[in-house]
């Protein structure tokens, strides 16, 4: 590729942060920077895609690296790899410019967390509320990096993505596939060992992935579909719903604050203490809580921390809605946090006990890439995969499209993202915000 790519390139490309949130990385390149962290962390048990990544695409990852350290002026990159991993550190080490380092990393939850994963790798504490950039610091996801590496080496736009697919099947394994395969196909591959029936399928890791249904589709976002029986602990502790919570909270809190002395954020110096909305949820109040801004949304708390089930993880994500709803803004945690607190390396969760605790291990079985040809025969394609408006679907149901072709248009002003055609066929169905393909 001869091309000048720039940000208005990478916009029409459709590159989102493929870490889970989406958020349109040409807009994170417009910032000006000392450090970019590429995230390797991948702290979600089970998962294996980016060390995949970084097993089999360092030259396109390396591409992508360098191209986003030109634009946002970064001097060093650091990527951030598990220290477990030896033989794929030195692996990756060996084809590394000199602005580009690895940063080995420990087995631990949440270190992806960007905020952990920042004071990790080099030592500083974003401020409450903030962002890596509060502290001259921009993180990359390693999928995103190497799609934008596919971009500038290939002049391919996000049409594919890497996903692990595993938990309780017969054959987990990891995989390239078309944005917008469906669930159901990837399922038909592994073989999950129990009736769908009575299957929980997971879009993202155990701890902070979503349940979807069989029907769902693979989104840019989408790292991995794990799929559980429902009576795995932790699908039962993942699956309790607000009311319960509140229910239980009122009468089953015993305000020990295992919850707050096990918070991430709170472990970082952070002014969150999930233990104070409890105890005003104990009391009858389901007032928002501002300080439940500062939540992750980790899970530490709800699946490791409290010892009588109850989850401050689902009371701070209502509270955050209802705030965002009714426009109420966080005015008052913003506070540079003076030090870390002095525990924090006492109460890091390492993720071994964290499998062990969930009983997962059995489930970890680290699937191999496999070179599979996963040929859907029909694609959904999301135009609000991405943080902020949807983007404008520019097809129509009866055109044909190939491969790699717009077929949706982003508003600048609305911070919006191109999509492309994953596979070559026919417009089959438009519906608001998607647009399906058929061979
Ligand atoms: S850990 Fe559980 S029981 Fe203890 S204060 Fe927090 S919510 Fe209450
Ligand atoms: S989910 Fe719980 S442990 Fe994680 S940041 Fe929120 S309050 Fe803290």
């Amino acid at each position: 590729m001869t091309e000048k790519i720039g940000l208005k390139k990478i916009r029409e490309s459709g590159l989102i942060g493929a870490g889970g949130a989406g958020f349109p990385t040409y807009i994170k390149l417009t910032s000006k920077v000392q450090t970019l962290i590429i995230n390797g962390a991948e702290c979600e048990p089970l998962l294996e895609t980016d060390k995949t990544i970084l097993d089999i695409g360092i030259e396109d990852l390396i591409a992508g690296v360098k191209k986003a350290m030109e634009l946002t002026g970064a001097s060093e990159g650091l990527i951030g790899i598990k220290q477990k991993y030896k033989d794929l550190i030195k692996k990756v080490a060996t084809g590394l410019p000199k602005e580009i380092k690895i940063s080995p990393l420990k087995n631990m939850y949440p270190i992806g967390d960007e905020h952990i994963l920042v004071r990790e790798v080099t030592g500083k504490i974003i401020p409450e509320g903030g962002l890596p950039l509060d502290v001259g610091i921009v993180v990359q996801n390693v999928e995103t990096m190497y799609r934008l590496g596919r971009l500038l080496n290939k002049g391919e736009p996000v049409v594919s993505r890497f996903v692990t697919v595993s938990g309780d099947v017969a054959f987990p394994f990891v995989a390239e596939v078309p944005v917008g395969t469906p669930v159901s196909l990837l399922l038909d591959i592994a073989e999950p060992r129990i009736p769908l029936e009575l299957a929980k399928i997971m879009d993202g890791g155990p701890m902070m992935g979503k349940f979807i249904s069989k029907d769902s589709y693979v989104k840019k976002t989408t790292s991995g579909i794990l799929v559980f029986s429902d009576r795995e602990k932790v699908i039962r502790q993942r699956s309790r719903d607000l009311n319960a919570i509140i229910r239980i909270s009122r009468s089953a809190c015993i305000q020990c604050r295992r919850c707050t002395d096990f918070c991430p954020r709170y472990l970082n110096g952070h002014r969150i203490e999930p233990h104070k909305w409890m105890r005003n949820l104990a009391f009858g109040e389901l007032i928002p809580s501002e300080m439940s801004y500062l939540c992750s949304e980790c899970g530490v708390c709800e699946l490791i921390a409290c010892p009588m089930d109850i989850s401050p993880r689902l009371v701070a994500e209502y509270f955050k809605k209802d705030m965002t709803e009714k426009g109420t803004k966080n005015e008052n945690y913003h506070e540079v946090p003076q030090e870390i607190c002095g525990f924090h390396e006492l109460r890091e969760i390492s993720t071994d006990r964290l499998m062990e605790h969930l009983d997962i291990s059995k489930f970890n079985v680290h699937p191999a890439f496999e070179k599979l040809d996963i040929n859907p025969r029909r694609v959904r394609i999301f135009v609000d995969q991405h943080i902020g408006s949807p983007s404008k679907i520019s097809v129509l149901k009866g055109d044909k499209v190939k491969k790699n072709d717009n077929i949706a248009i982003s508003e600048i002003s609305g911070m919006g993202v191109n999509y492309h055609a994953s596979i070559e066929g026919t417009v089959s169905a438009v519906g608001d915000n998607y647009i399906e393909i058929t061979r």
